[in-house]
């Protein structure tokens, strides 16, 4: 049984020729990206490094990590969205490999073999999140480096990031996310201990929404992003 949902590989690839427009539906991914992709570029070391981009959909994270110096390979269940990561290579010259496959499978093929995994936005949309970040955690070389990014579950989260972003703001389709999937911060790094990854940093991500600005910084309340690493 693969661990994915139909509904949600669908979702995303209905929208899959808008992920390289920066004024779509993924406006706020554009938007988040180089906060992230400096998060974890710091920590971690981009440049040389063999990297795994976990739900890559159209490559937003995946293509900027390989500017940065990385080799990176791309992993997502939506056929569509690979389709256009791929094609989307040709225009931008970066160097990703795409491949459709789930994290599980790899995680069986190749333990232990990347320095770097990013898994963002993505735990949220899977039928059992532990699952993945277990396929993580078999995925990264002792002392290498596992970032996640998902959403919170509190009321603040139920208000900012499904009434205000979705029904508010219509800064994100209606039906995105669904509150029941968010993750907090300390299940996460209960499921990372777990399989052998410790939670190094958490850095909150907030929307402003009369600046239209997004920022890294110490509120986690609702998006957040956690850096962990395997035992050595
Ligand atoms: N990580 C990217 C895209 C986030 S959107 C970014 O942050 O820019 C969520 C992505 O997760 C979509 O591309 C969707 O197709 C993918 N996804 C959902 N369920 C999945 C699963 N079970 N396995 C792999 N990818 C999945």
């Amino acid at each position: 049984m693969l661990n994915s949902d139909p509904i949600e590989i669908d979702k995303f690839s209905a929208l899959a020729n808008k992920w390289w427009d920066p004024n779509s539906e993924f406006k706020p991914l554009h938007d988040i990206n180089p906060l992230r992709l400096d998060f974890i570029d710091q920590h971690a070391g981009l440049a040389g490094k063999n990297v795994l981009d976990v739900g890559c959909g159209g490559g937003i994270l995946s293509e900027s990590m390989a500017q940065r110096g990385a080799q990176v390979t791309g992993i997502d269940l939506a056929e569509k969205s690979l389709k256009i990561a791929r094609l989307h290579l040709l225009e931008s010259g970066a160097q990703v490999n795409y491949q459709l496959i789930a994290v599980e499978t790899l995680a069986e093929q190749q333990p232990a073999s990347f320095d770097v995994i990013t898994c963002m936005e993505m735990l949220e949309h899977v039928p059992d999140p532990a699952s993945v970040v277990h396929a993580c955690a078999t995925l990264v070389k002792p002392g290498g480096w596992v970032f996640f990014s998902t959403l919170n579950r509190n009321t603040k989260s139920f208000l900012y990031a499904i009434v205000g972003a979705e029904y508010l703001l219509n800064l994100l389709p209606r039906g995105t996310h669904s509150y029941a999937k968010f993750i907090t911060p300390a299940e996460l790094a209960r499921h990372a201990r777990e399989f052998g990854l410790d939670t190094q940093y958490l850095s909150g991500m907030s929307y402003n929404p009369i600046r239209k600005h997004y920022a890294l910084g110490t509120n986690t309340d609702v998006n957040y992003l956690m850096a962990c690493r395997r035992n050595a």
